[in-house]
């Protein structure tokens, strides 16, 4: 029978909760219990208040992150075992009929729930927690503007995509989830070519850089990296939150290398030039093919994952689902599917986050050979500050969840190869 992956389930939601609370409050006490002194490194630079600001930016932080995790547990025992899931199910033939459309409604419903339930989450987010510490820079009117936004974009690209992947389960064969796969990865590098110039522009302005002191002192250093001088823009992320930052996007013709305005407002000219040179360091080394490639075997495990599941008659009826005689399950399974492998795959996040810091550290290291590191170590440590980033996080939440490497470490290994670089 099914109670047995009823056990199993409710016993790796039940583990996963835990897991995640253990980490926030880890680092929440980890935080707390260095706040009292600025680390040696940063003393001469970031004062005491500056500090303990960020510690309690990031326990804000924390805590929020922690109902979050609470209201998902919550959330997802009310949709499976709850009947949520199951009401949808009853509902719907009624207004769908029990062909195509049942499935493809019960995703966009089920889609639009999810979406629904996150809302008041995201709002305290901006209008309580950035707010707080001085970094919503939101109306109300554009929170709910970006609200639609995003919904209108997630229905435009998300439900054709959802369509042509359940006609090709409906179709069936052995290997559907092959051709699944195939589409899927055609739609994600054609997403990536196109989301700098079609997607991006409907939320922000992107200026390219233009003449000046700034674009002729960083105009060597992009011919001798090999960079398309176009591709490098500014955006205006002063519009919704003062936090600063640079990061690289889309694919082929399409690359930029975006920084935000208030990066751009803060930094010397010399800081910029050493922040672009980690930038173009992510493109010089091949780290987003890299990612794509991963993320594109990643996928073809999991559809894989989704084309035996179908074949498994006890997986939505152990998750409290069971669907009228005569109904089609494709859309059910999706659903059930993507609530819950983000529980199974949570332990994997140290070894995302692992391959990630070591791109971080390779385009310090090739920022360090093109630039200043001198420069870079300055940039990063303007950044941690006017981000209230913290500079003492805990070992072990961090390797869960960092993209980055942990501040002191990233600054020891930049510094010593610029003592390197002028011994
Ligand atoms: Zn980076």
């Amino acid at each position: 029978m099914n109670v047995s992956w009823s056990i199993l389930f409710a016993a790796v939601l039940v583990l996963t909760v835990a897991l995640k609370l253990w980490l926030s409050a880890r680092q929440m006490r980890f935080v707390l219990r260095n706040a009292g002194a600025v680390p040696a490194q940063f003393a001469a630079t970031i004062g005491l208040a500056d500090h303990q600001r960020a510690a309690a930016y990031t326990i804000a932080k924390q805590r929020l992150g922690m109902a979050e995790t609470a209201l998902g547990a919550l959330v997802f025992v009310g949709l499976t075992w709850g009947g949520g899931l199951q009401w949808l199910a009853d509902a719907l033939p009624g207004r769908t009929g029990s062909g195509f459309f049942f499935d493809l409604a019960f995703v966009a419903g089920a889609g639009a729930l999810l979406a629904l339930l996150d809302l008041p989450l995201e709002w305290i987010r901006s209008f309580r927690v950035e707010a707080r510490f001085g970094f919503n820079r939101m109306s109300q009117a554009m929170f709910f503007a970006d609200a639609l936004k995003s919904a209108l974009v997630g229905c435009a690209l998300g439900l054709p995509v959802v369509a042509v992947v359940l006609l090709l389960m409906r179709a069936g064969g052995p290997a559907w989830w092959l051709a699944a796969w195939l589409f899927w990865s055609v739609f994600s590098l054609l997403l990536g070519v196109a989301y700098p110039w079609l997607i991006a522009p409907l939320f922000n302005r992107f200026t390219p850089l233009v003449e000046g002191p700034l674009y002729s002192r960083i105009g060597a250093l992009l011919a001798r990296t090999g960079f398309r001088s176009n591709g490098v823009y500014t955006m205006d992320g002063s519009r919704r939150s003062s936090h600063g930052n640079a990061y690289f996007t889309g694919l082929g013709a399409a690359k930029r290398i975006v920084f935000y305005d208030t990066l751009v407002a803060r930094l010397g000219a010399e800081e910029i030039e050493a922040v672009l040179a980690h930038e173009l360091g992510h493109f010089r080394l091949h780290h987003v093919a890299k990612r794509i490639g991963s993320g594109l075997a990643a996928s073809l495990a999991w559809l894989a994952l989704l084309g035996w599941l179908q074949t498994q008659a006890w997986f939505a009826p152990s998750l409290g689902v069971v669907l009228a005689p005569g109904l089609p399950a494709n859309g059910l399974l999706l659903v059930l599917f993507a609530l819950v492998m983000p529980m199974f795959s949570f332990v994997l996040a140290p070894l995302r986050s692992a391959l990630s810091r070591k791109h971080e550290f390779e385009a310090d290291a090739f920022a360090a050979q093109h630039a200043s590191a001198q420069s870079l170590v300055q940039a990063l440590v303007k950044l941690y500050q006017d981000n209230a980033a913290t500079l003492t996080p805990d070992p072990l939440h961090s390797a869960f969840y960092d993209s980055h490497p942990p501040a002191s470490i990233r600054i020891d290994r930049l510094l010593a190869r610029a003592h390197a670089a002028s011994a």
